[in-house]
């Protein structure tokens, strides 16, 4: 049903074009026998049949266009009127010989978009230029869609009023409130970390990646950059143009050679040491954005779950062992561990959380050894996440660690916890300058 809508305005057009020459349901079997058997695109395949019937193809006109929002990779025959945002030159290497291609973005009132030209175009192409690209392919590369323009397209220059004005601009954020798929992105952070990685490309070819962290006054997120912009830990830098994919859900940004990178001044943004008290986030927010590096939260232990305290791993795996047996390797001798496996909430939400032992222990005020002997004394294991529930249930706490999402919520890994003491002053401030909005 979704299908035969789909080629209804073309069967209608191809209709028009050829003077009911041909029933509607052969129109439709033709152009099916043209798109989906030989892989022909649309707009061809549309020309293809008006031709072989003795029409004039110039009588069509439901155009088979595309919006740039609506590419979303792995397409073929895409038609597209855009203009060009940027365009640049550059010389790369195809089998062993020098050749010059072009890159850039395009836009249009949806969206903007990379793309490619691998051939010399007919005519002079410039930024702001009106153009008509036909029969390009999209693909996806660095998680992102961009367009390709090849040997088999045409590139010409139409009317300005042929797309409407837009903003070409890239959108300002603050780190805190990127999201998963985002484009052209405008962000200004502090480079907290960074690192070189050579990891396998476009067939198989060797790159550079530089990943890290960076930071503003609202958060952190992980960043790829896929070209050497000469970064290093400290800078604060202007990114126009990069985009957001994410990792476990939690979001990062990435940029390559389309970005652009301008350095800032140290002052334009607080020292890392300042930045990093700065990510406190709320669970509604996090549960928004979909997780966070280095996040703080401010939150009060409502539960502790089973499988806190002292608890025996499988030395294979390290799953958590029940009554001396791993789920997956059976009977084994257990290693004790501690840990805290519990649900925080803000009041905007709730989250699980785990604590490792080093951090359990702190809580605990007693060490494993300790844990260990307490525990067969009152020969019950339970008597140690009874402790932790007396010291942490209620309490008001703030934890920070890198957050995931998946299915099943929000995960907090706890690498810092204090208790926190409540300001009255503070709270009391806050709870005016609610009332007042
Ligand atoms: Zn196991």
């Amino acid at each position: 049903m979704q299908e035969k809508e789909k080629f209804a305005p073309h069967v209608e057009d191809i209709n028009r074009a050829l003077n009911g020459k041909l029933s509607e349901e052969q129109i439709e079997e033709e152009l099916r026998t043209y798109t989906e058997r030989y892989g022909v695109p649309l707009g061809s395949a549309k020309r293809s049949i008006v031709k072989k019937y003795e029409g004039n193809p110039q009588d069509l006109y439901t155009n088979t266009e595309k919006s740039i929002e609506d590419i979303i990779g792995d397409e073929q025959g895409l038609d597209l009127k855009c203009r060009i945002v940027s365009i640049n030159e550059k010389e790369i290497e195809v089998d062993d010989k020098p050749k010059q291609i072009w890159y850039g973005i395009l836009g249009d009132d949806t969206g903007t978009i990379p793309f490619t030209l691998w051939e010399e175009p007919s005519i002079e192409l410039n930024k702001g230029d009106t153009v008509k690209v036909e029969n390009a392919y999209a693909n996806t590369w660095n998680e992102k869609p961009q367009i390709n323009i090849g040997s088999r397209a045409s590139i010409k220059e139409i009317d300005s009023d042929e797309v409407p004005d837009f903003e070409s601009e890239a959108q300002k954020l603050d780190l805190k409130d990127i999201r998963e798929n985002m484009r052209n992105l405008d962000i200004t952070a502090r480079i907290t970390s960074i690192e070189k990685k050579i990891v396998n490309g476009r067939d198989d070819e060797e790159k550079e990646l530089f990943s890290g962290i960076i930071a503003d006054e609202t958060g952190k997120a992980q960043f790829s950059a896929w070209h050497d912009f000469d970064l290093s830990e400290d800078d604060v830098v202007r990114i126009k143009g990069g985009y957001v994919g994410s990792w476990r859900g939690i979001p990062q940004y990435s940029f390559d050679e389309n970005a652009e990178v301008e350095f800032l001044d140290d002052d334009e943004l607080s020292p890392s040491e300042e930045l990093d008290d700065l990510s406190v986030y709320t669970i509604s927010d996090l549960a928004k954005r979909g997780g966070a590096i280095d996040a703080v939260i401010d939150a009060v232990m409502i539960d502790i779950k089973s499988g806190s305290g002292l608890i025996f791993r499988c030395p294979e795996c390290g799953r958590v062992i029940q009554k001396g047996a791993c789920r997956v390797h059976g009977k084994v001798e257990g290693e004790p561990d501690l840990r805290v496996k519990g649900i925080l909430d803000d009041g905007t939400g709730a989250l699980t959380v785990i604590v490792n032992r080093e951090l359990t222990e702190d809580i605990l005020d007693y060490d494993m050894e300790k844990a260990m002997e307490t525990a067969k004394d009152a020969m019950n294991q339970e008597i140690i996440k009874d402790d932790l529930e007396e010291k942490l249930i209620a309490q008001p706490l703030r934890v920070k660690g890198n957050i995931t999402s998946d299915d099943y919520g929000l995960m907090l890994i706890a690498n810092d916890f204090e208790y926190k003491s409540i300001d009255v002053e503070e709270e009391a401030r806050k709870m005016l300058d609610e009332v007042r909005v």
